[in-house]
């Protein structure tokens, strides 16, 4: 599941937030991975609707795997086996 949060103070983002750009337009940025939809620019940078602090925009997305995906990572083969296999030729 992925996750949008503050790097910073951990607030998510609601869709009533609104950032605004330099040509003054005004829109949801996590909409558009922080490109302004009205001239283009893109804001590598985000700042919190709470704590006002700039972020990257990318370190707001926080990835979290279902427990599943978890579980089948601990069924992966060991290194050693891979090992093994790669030597067999
Ligand atoms: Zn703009
Ligand atoms: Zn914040």
């Amino acid at each position: 599941m992925l996750k949008v949060a503050c790097p910073k103070c951990h607030y998510e983002p609601m869709s009533k937030d609104r950032w605004m750009c330099s040509c003054g337009h005004v829109w949801h940025t996590f909409d558009t991975l922080g490109q302004c939809p009205a001239c283009g620019l893109i804001w590598f940078d985000t700042a919190c609707p709470h704590c006002q602090q700039w972020s990257r925009h990318s370190q707001w997305y926080y990835w979290q795997p279902p427990a599943r995906i978890l579980v089948a990572r601990l069924a992966l083969p060991a290194p050693q086996q891979f090992l093994r296999l790669s030597y067999r030729s």
